[in-house]
């Protein structure tokens, strides 16, 4: 894995930021704490490709932005008096209010090995059930959706499909900006194989479309009238896979009864969505015509009020055609974050438990053996916004955020601002000196930073690939397991979290997951217990493999489903019947416009690293917000001035760029300015709070808002 050359060692690890999970070869002088990177030519995700976040890496590493020592309310504070208070405070609000009380909220930026323990912690030993993650934002409403049509939370597809396809259908994802990688993979895919179309399903003209043989501008929140149409034409056409359908799924009748009632044809789609029949037809009789497609998905999917029957809406096109699992074929959804899919294998989620297990008698049973305990809670925990909300409300008295900023991050942003503020206790653990949310924290906590981290992510593929110590710990900083590894010693635990090292927790994490598989088809996927008794060098040479990786399959598993073998009790997947509906808040008199949010492609959520690569800020050194030309014209805005954007739940500035990449009536502003960068351009604090009905997942694509030209006082 490392190698001397000189002063420098070369050292594999995988990028701090997206879910494409790059590998990385590091070149590091750990002597002068340089590092500098290029892409690992022989890992499966990317083949030696960065891109300009990933290759700034080198440049985000100094030590003047980093906490380097715990703070108790403004002050140093050594390891053990900061941790005993944390037990302390928490053990006396657990005595006092319940397990519920209290409550841990994570980040798809946190390692395998560090959500293990946080869920084993909360849900196994303290006996609460409010640990929830940033992933809630980002893939919940995809997690839902695998569920309603599997039975499970198991990807079918992988990244070597971009390259079998003949058709890759974009759904909701700037993929040139958001994943940029699997972009680049795709447009050498298109180079290579002159037959690959990309259709891409987005109301926004982004630079996605620039190899997009057929852009779809659908109006914002009407995809499943989109799928719903396609269902009902493929039908209609005759072109379903009656063979498949028979064999492996059930709710056929019903699915596509809703589909037709939904859209019935090319003119019905075209009306609900807002496009050009014949935009509609192209699309439609390319995917009837193009046996090996591939529908990759993302944030635009997922972050809506209807988000997962959004994602049954796809999944429902592909269950019917059999285009599950073959080589180019399925549906394959983008995860935002390096460790957002490690989350959903341990229980990151406040509605699941560790090693893709559920809240029924049996698997309650089957964890709380494997943990010896008696305190495992029963029922699931509050999502992210209802957690926030139970802070506010002061039901939840104490909280600890790990290596997120809830504060610039959530909808509603200055509510929870204000719920954390008035929180009795709040810990922060990061590895930045200042964010918005460590900001407030009564108790700091300096966990690693990426360089130093060391252990497991796996990415949208269901790739793991090992994060490896590039250099020695900054500071007094410690990995994020360890450190919740001390607080549950402090709070009595001890027996329980003996681990000394990261292999130990993964080690573990491996033989949960084949725990009594062999009783349990359903959790068949997420075995690794080939791992189980894994060595730490073994651990320290793990090179990227996806999951399930049993003593059957010891190289893993690329893809699923193509002969069936779904985990619902009759083994087969449940077509799910959904009907478009518009999303929860309107615009109206007073809101008029829509606004929709997303990413830029140099910034990486709220900017505490990607802002230190100076080179980075030069693509979007500040908010701003899209709009129209007719739009500017009739709100008197003009190109380069300061607007206010104003929502029924707070308001932001933002410089104002006229564009016809949207539709007239849209607003786009990105996501990833706080209050440490830019006061006033926070987008959260503008963002509706609604959430999916079954997901629990934001609305982060669909606020009603006014605009204005901002004339200072
Ligand atoms: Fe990192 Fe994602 Fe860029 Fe790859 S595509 S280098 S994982 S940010």
């Amino acid at each position: 894995i490392a190698k001397e050359e000189s002063n420098t060692q070369t050292i594999k690890t995988t990028c701090a930021y997206c879910g494409v999970g790059c590998g990385i070869e590091a070149e590091v002088d750990v002597e002068n704490r340089v590092v500098s990177v290029k892409g690992d030519p022989e890992h499966p995700s990317n083949y030696g490709r960065l891109c300009s976040k990933g290759s700034a890496l080198g440049e985000t590493l100094g030590l003047s932005s980093r906490l380097l020592q715990p703070q108790v309310y403004g002050r140093p504070a050594s390891w053990d008096d900061a941790l005993s208070l944390v037990a302390e405070k928490f053990q006396a609000v657990i005595d006092e209010y319940g397990p519920e009380a209290v409550a841990f909220y994570g980040s798809g930026q946190l390692l395998t090995e560090d959500y293990y323990v946080a869920n084993k912690l909360m849900k196994g030993f303290i006996g609460g059930s409010n640990i929830d993650t940033n992933s809630r934002l980002c893939m919940s409403s995809s997690v839902a959706g695998h569920k309603r049509a599997f039975g499970t939370d198991t990807v079918p597809a992988c990244y070597d499909d971009f390259t079998e396809a003949d058709l890759i259908v974009l759904v909701g994802s700037n993929t040139a900006w958001c994943h940029p990688v699997s972009f680049q993979r795709i447009r050498a895919a298109k180079e290579a194989n002159p037959n690959l179309k990309v259709v891409v399903v987005d109301p926004r003209k982004t630079n996605t479309c620039d190899i997009a043989d057929l852009h779809i501008p659908v109006k914002i929140g009407s995809d499943v009238a989109l799928f719903n149409g396609l269902l009902s034409y493929l039908y209609q056409e005759d072109a379903l896979d009656q063979a498949y359908i028979q064999a492996h799924t059930e709710g056929f009748e019903d699915a596509i009864q809703a589909a037709q009632t939904d859209a019935f044809n090319v003119y019905t789609v075209a009306e609900k969505c807002d496009l050009a029949p014949h935009v509609v037809e192209t699309f439609f009789r390319w995917f009837k015509e193009t046996d090996k497609t591939l529908t990759l998905y993302s944030q635009g999917v997922n972050q809506s009020s209807s988000g997962t029957d959004k994602v049954n809406s796809i999944l429902n096109c592909h269950l019917a055609t059999g285009r599950m699992g073959k080589p180019g074929t399925g549906p394959l959804s983008l995860t935002g974050q390096p460790n957002a899919m490690g989350g959903r294998e341990v229980g990151g989620l406040a509605n699941t438990l560790a090693a893709h297990m559920e809240f029924n008698p049996d698997d309650l049973d089957r964890v709380a053996r494997f943990w010896n305990t008696e305190s495992l809670t029963q029922a699931p925990g509050l999502p992210a916004v209802d957690l926030f909300d139970a802070v506010a409300d002061g039901k939840i008295k104490a909280i600890w955020v790990m290596a997120t900023n809830p504060v610039a991050s959530m909808p509603n942003a200055d509510k929870v601002r204000g719920a954390i503020e008035n929180c009795d206790f709040v810990v922060v653990s990061d590895c930045v000196a200042h964010a918005d949310t460590l900001d407030l924290a009564h108790v700091k906590l300096p966990a690693a930073g990426w360089s130093e981290k060391d252990g497991t992510v796996t990415n949208s593929e269901r790739r793991i690939s090992r994060q490896r110590a590039l250099l020695p710990l900054a500071g007094d900083s410690k990995p994020d397991w360890w450190i919740i590894t001390q607080l549950a010693h402090r709070m009595g635990f001890k027996d329980s979290f003996p681990y000394e090292t990261n292999a130990d927790i993964f080690r573990e994490h491996a033989q949960l997951s084949g725990f009594e598989n062999s009783e349990n088809e359903r959790l068949r996927d997420f075995n690794i217990s080939k791992f189980s008794d894994i060595s730490q060098a073994e651990y320290d040479a793990l090179m990227p493999v996806q999951w399930p990786v049993t003593q059957d399959t010891p190289n893993g598993v690329d893809r699923f489903f193509a002969n069936g073998g779904f985990y619902t009790p009759n083994r087969k997947a449940k077509l799910v019947a959904v009907e478009s509906r518009k999303p929860e808040n309107l615009p109206n008199k007073d809101w008029p416009l829509v606004l929709n949010s997303g990413r830029v492609r140099d910034q990486w959520h709220s900017m505490t690293r990607t802002a230190l690569a100076s080179r980075l800020n030069q693509h979007k050194p500040e908010p701003f917000v899209e709009i129209t030309p007719a739009d500017a014209e009739k709100y008197r805005l003009q190109n380069g001035h300061l607007a206010i954007i104003k929502s029924q739940w707070g308001e932001m500035l933002a410089r104002v760029e006229v564009t016809d990449r949207l539709p007239q009536g849209d607003l786009f502003v990105p996501m990833h300015w706080t209050s440490q960068f830019s006061n006033h351009g926070r987008m959260g604090v503008v963002v509706n709070p609604v959430v999916d009905p079954i997901s629990f997942q934001p609305e982060s694509k669909h606020t009603p808002v006014s605009i204005a030209p901002f004339e200072a006082a």
